[in-house]
């Protein structure tokens, strides 16, 4: 049974054989991620979370294979609230470049870990071939209402970057987390930029937003950015609404807003799956278009593990030549 976890990769099944793969052009091999931006072909990338089951973990290995297909810019695995499941990301991460050949970023975290254990996963990481960190301050653990900084540990994600570009700068590119509706702790747009900022200089290449569902957040906020001198690359990151339970969850966790209508259309839908799922699918499928068409470097899907949303917007996409190129089987 396929199963992620660090032991026995020989037993385990690949998530895609490589003859259905054709490389895009500059994603096999090295390639840091703010090279591709350079190009000025839209990245679409797709993040993924750790699982915690055996059933989860055959989800995602079957999220990940037919997502494979769609030959993403790179792709982006999280690394558990509280460093719960390092070792998972880490595995996932190296598997995917090994056995798909698509370039994929470990997100890392400072909790729960001091300077010499990040340096030590950071040299993992770069063993195994990852080229691209995405550097975050981390949600606290399960069951702790506020990050706590570990003893000889960093207290922003600012911290980390400056950390990761003196001692891998070389060897890795570096994103970080943005936050179009502000961050949830922080009171006051004007300060959460300028800690932004702050983050962005000490070495971060690319910037990907927090989940949002109406572009004139993000629009406003680049336009924000761009005017506090922050120049580098600003991916939107868009959910596909799947639940409306699930959804409602994390924009209050997030910060968020739901539109009302869109939180009525919902409400009203909220006990028939399929009728969430098309809303989700249209709505999400219109923030890329106006996105992707308006000048944005990029979308960045929160997949939740799943394919078909996505997949359903990335048809719709490259349909419109805004997304991917053929597949050869
Ligand atoms: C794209 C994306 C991916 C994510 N992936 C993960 C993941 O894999 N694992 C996970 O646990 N969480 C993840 N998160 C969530 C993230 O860890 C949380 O939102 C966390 O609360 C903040 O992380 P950050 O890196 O943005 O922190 P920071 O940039 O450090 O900001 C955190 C808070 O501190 C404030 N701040 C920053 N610098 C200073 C300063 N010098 N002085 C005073 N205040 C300051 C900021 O304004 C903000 O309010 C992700 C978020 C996004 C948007």
């Amino acid at each position: 049974m396929p199963h992620i976890t660090s032991a026995a990769p020989a037993t385990r099944k690949p998530f895609l054989s490589m003859a259905t793969i054709v490389p895009r052009t500059g994603t096999i091999g090295v390639m840091f991620i703010r090279d591709f931006l350079a190009s000025g072909r839209p990245s679409i990338s797709f993040e993924f979370f750790p699982p915690k089951t055996d059933d989860a973990a055959l989800q995602l290995e079957r999220t990940i294979a037919e997502l494979s297909e769609l030959e993403p810019s790179f792709v982006s695995v999280t690394w558990g609230a509280g460093g719960s499941t390092r070792e998972k990301t880490i595995d996932i991460v190296s598997r995917i470049k090994r056995e798909t050949g698509i370039e994929a970023m470990a997100h890392l975290t400072c909790v729960g870990a001091n300077r010499e254990e990040i340096g030590a996963i950071l040299e993992r990481l770069t063993d195994a071939g990852v080229e691209n960190v995405l550097a975050l301050r981390g949600d606290p653990p399960k069951g702790q209402a506020a990050f706590t900084v570990a003893e000889g540990g960093f207290r922003y994600a600012s911290e980390l970057a400056d950390f990761i570009s003196q001692t891998h700068g070389g060897r890795l590119c570096l994103g970080g987390a943005a936050y179009p509706e502000k961050h949830p702790e922080c009171g006051n747009p004007a300060v959460d930029l300028n800690n932004l900022k702050r983050k962005v200089d000490a070495g971060l290449d690319f910037l990907i937003t927090q989940l949002f569902f109406e572009n004139r957040h993000y629009w406003e906020f680049v336009e924000r950015a761009r005017s506090a001198g922050i120049r580098i690359p600003i991916i939107p990151g868009i959910i596909p609404i799947t639940n409306a339970a699930q959804v409602e969850r994390l924009t209050l966790s997030c910060g968020a807003l739901l539109p009302f209508k869109l939180g009525a259309e919902l409400d009203r839908r909220r006990n028939d799956p399929n009728a969430v799922m098309q809303l989700g699918v249209a709505h999400a499928t219109s923030q890329c278009i106006d996105l992707l068409t308006h000048g944005a470097p990029g979308v960045h899907f929160y997949t939740l593990n799943r394919s078909s949303a996505t997949r359903d917007i990335f048809s719709a996409l490259r349909v419109m030549g805004l997304a991917g190129q053929e597949v050869q089987v």
